[in-house]
């Protein structure tokens, strides 16, 4: 088995802070343990039977069981050759092997289950079978429009593509052609066709590969298990291999996968788990929580060990996570746990509504760039959205201020090959290829939309389901409502100048990724964390996305929730925007979920009022962007030029013009902010950002009303630092108490 080779360990830089906690290697296996609560000794040391951990988000089930195979290895319980670790996505197995090094013990294998069973199966397919492994199917949708082809079914770009999921979803269930009908009757799944025309497709599409000699990816656990069922001989083989199993993020396995450990297990029960129910994000691909709850059940003998320390977030966000869980219904909910916070105190979520969508992309990535200002790493920032296609107003926003950033899981906005492919055709049409009747029309009415939706034969019905099929509908929906807006704000823009624009957008968008914000959708986020997290898109239609209808799906749209909130350590910003475009309707509500838990919408929850347009009252700072709209533009009072630069806006003068700063104020208030930062246990910045600070120190205020112009100086602030700041400027010492915690 150890001849195949070794895939590199993930070259993503590491999210967690973890793999810089421990910059030596421990001396002892006992100083393994020393990073570990009591509990999470517990699961370290329980190094014989079936253990299973149940505990929410960031109460270390990673650390846990990556210190347990060190642990054990170190103690020389545990033969490193002889551990398997499982865990959901290629990336956290690179980061476990790396985290396994630093503690000493290399050399345990840590793979996805797909990436385990390819290799056991290339290794044993010439004593199984004989010859090579056949090759391994890229892309289903081929050879399923042929089987749905011989079958006479008709079933267009879209229906191609669920049909496609479905038959993904039947195969990790574990459900045979001939149980697909009363399979998903029993599960009340939404069936993309009719379920015996799917039933035929299914079929046919099985021969087809068996025709061809090839094998998809499901095949790939669907084989291993059959290798080991029908060949004892192999079955032992990988036994004397591996003798101890532990799996990550285990309430997202899928029966097949389930199937396959038991089969690596064979009966021995040196099996430890982790998980937690309330994550469970992953059930429209198959996958249950029913495992890991139902663990006892299998396992009466096991160590079953709680967490509810976490240690990730600070108590402000634990607490709106716990708000989520307390409103979920069903079988995760019922077996939730209540975390309690062990970091000091942070900032309060800021919960934000805004006007229209740029305008969140515009303030998120204003806030992100005060964040990086202040000294934050960009890669210790997010923004998590949704679905992928909401990726697209963030990357320009991100873009228009030079921040870096990285997507997660998908590809750039502009190198997604729906995108490319809808590129290609609008340059053609632009240059006149396009031969029309429809264009033409749409041409001369000047209605650039209509143009694109033409061009791109996109309409705006959204296909029914979820998946890769309304992936691609939604990129394409970004691209029409660009072409909208660029049509708004050029009126008489022609296709050619709205091509010219999306190429430029693609090279502002294509900066180098290195140290980035991270974008990533909610599903793509699981297990990792970061010190600023913004949840953009929050709007009911979103969050619940419109094709969760049964209760179920429902719930799970709540978990997506949950999983973005207890993602963040420090800063945790929510927001959402009433209509999509500038001036448009505002058609839209926040999410469901954040009735009760965001302020003004019934029981209190956490602080950081919201409003409209950006502007965030409650003391939060006013944007520059409502500044503008209610006063006009903002000039440099030294040179009188409009500002746009939020920076500059706050600092009330260009960067470059000379500034009229009284030395000697700005050094007593940054020793006063350093002061009350300490007492607050908070970052400076949290205080009064540097700009504000010198605008402050520019300005030198003689009054509440002078202080309050300036930006950054909301009523907030006023009423909790307005009197010191202004004893400060008239050379008084600050009278006030000192700040209390908000
Ligand atoms: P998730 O459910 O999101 O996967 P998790 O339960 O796996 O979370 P980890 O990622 O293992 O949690 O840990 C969360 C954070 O808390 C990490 O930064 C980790 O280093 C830190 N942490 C966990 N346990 C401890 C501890 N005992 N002492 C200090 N830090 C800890
Ligand atoms: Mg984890």
């Amino acid at each position: 088995m150890t001849a195949a080779p070794q895939p590199p360990p993930s070259s993503q830089p590491s999210l967690s802070p973890e793999s810089t906690e421990f910059p030596d290697v421990p001396g002892s296996a006992d100083e393994v343990l020393a990073g570990l609560d009591p509990e999470q000794r517990e699961v370290a040391t329980a190094l014989r039977g079936p253990v299973c951990v149940l505990a929410g988000a960031g109460t270390g089930k990673t650390r846990a069981i990556t210190h347990r195979i060190a642990y054990g290895v170190r103690a020389g319980v545990l033969q490193p050759a002889s551990v398997l670790a499982v865990t959901f996505t290629n990336r956290a197995a690179g980061e476990m092997r790396g985290r396994l090094r630093q503690l000493g013990a290399p050399g345990v294998q840590a793979r996805t289950f797909h990436s385990a069973a390819l290799r056991q199966l290339q290794y044993f397919w010439p004593r199984a079978v004989g010859g090579e492994l056949p090759r391994l199917l890229e892309r289903k949708v081929q050879l399923v429009a042929e089987a749905a082809a011989r079958t006479r079914v008709r079933l267009d770009r879209n229906e191609l593509r669920d049909v496609t999921g479905e038959l993904e979803w039947a195969k990790v269930t574990q459900t045979a052609p001939e149980d697909y009908a009363a399979a998903i009757a029993k599960t009340g799944r939404d069936a993309p066709r009719d379920p015996a025309e799917i039933t035929g497709i299914y079929r046919g599409y099985e021969q087809l590969k068996r025709d061809r000699g090839v094998i998809d990816f499901e095949d790939v656990l669907l084989l291993t298990v059959g290798v080991l069922q029908d060949r004892p001989d192999i079955a032992e083989q990988v036994h004397r291999q591996y003798q101890h199993f532990v799996v990550d993020e285990y309430q997202d396995v899928s029966p097949l996968q389930q199937r396959l450990l038991e089969l690596w297990l064979g009966g021995r029960d040196s099996l430890c788990v982790v998980g937690d129910a309330s994550q469970t994000i992953y059930s429209f691909t198959g996958a249950t929580p029913d495992h890991l709850l139902d663990f006892r059940v299998r396992h009466p003998e096991a160590t079953v060990v709680k967490l509810v320390r976490d240690y990730r977030s600070t108590p402000q966000v634990v607490h709106l996570a716990n708000g989520v869980l307390a409103q979920a219904t069903g079988r995760a909910a019922a077996a939730r746990l209540e975390l309690v916070a062990q970091r000091e105190a942070g900032p309060e979520p800021a919960f934000t509504e805004y006007a229209d969508e740029p305008a969140e992309a515009e303030g998120t990535a204003r806030h992100i760039r005060r964040l990086i200002d202040a000294g934050v790493a960009p890669s210790s920032i997010a923004v998590l959205y949704r679905i992928n296609a909401q990726s697209e107003v963030y990357e320009q926003a991100l873009a228009d201020r030079s921040v870096p950033y990285q997507l997660r899981g998908a590809e750039r906005f502009f190198e997604r090959p729906e995108v490319r492919e809808a590129g290609v055709k609008l340059r053609g049409a632009a240059v006149g290829g396009k031969n029309d009747a429809m264009l033409d029309e749409a041409g001369r009415d000047g209605d650039l939309a209509a143009q694109v939706r033409a061009v791109l034969g996109w309409s705006p019905e959204p296909p029914a389901g979820s998946g890769t099929v309304r992936d691609r509908w939604e990129s394409l929906a970004a691209l029409v409502r660009l072409a909208e807006d660029f049509g708004r704000a050029r009126p008489g823009a022609t296709l050619r100048d709205l091509v010219g624009e999306l190429a430029e957008r693609a090279a502002a968008q294509h900066a180098p990724t290195v140290e980035g914000v991270t974008l990533a959708s909610l599903h793509a986020a699981k297990g990792l964390e970061w010190d600023a997290v913004f949840l953009v898109g929050l709007t009911e239609g979103m969050l619940p996305i419109t094709y969760a209808k049964t209760p179920e799906q429902v719930e799970e749209e709540r978990r997506l929730l949950y999983v973005g909130i207890t993602r963040a350590r420090v800063h945790l910003s929510l927001s959402w925007a009433l209509s999509r475009s500038p001036g448009g309707r505002a058609s839209r509500g926040p999410s469901r979920f954040l009735t009760g838990l965001r302020p003004g919408s019934g029981r209190g929850g956490g602080a950081g009022v919201v409003s409209q347009g950006g502007v965030e009252r409650g003391g939060a700072e006013r944007s520059a962007a409502a500044r503008r709209r209610r006063r006009g533009p903002v000039r440099c009072r030294v040179c009188g030029r409009t500002l746009t630069d939020a920076g500059e806006i706050k600092l009330m003068r260009c960067e470059d013009c000379p500034s009229d700063m009284d030395e000697g104020v700005y050094e007593r208030l940054r020793d006063w902010r350093a002061a009350q930062a300490r007492q607050l246990g908070q970052p400076a910045y949290c205080v009064f950002t540097d700009k504000t600070l010198i605008a402050i120190a520019e300005a030198v205020p003689a009054n509440e009303q002078e202080l309050s112009v300036i930006s950054g100086v909301g009523k907030r602030k006023l009423d909790r630092y307005g009197a010191d700041v202004l004893d400060l400027c008239a050379g008084r010492e600050p009278s006030g108490e000192p700040a209390e915690e908000p």
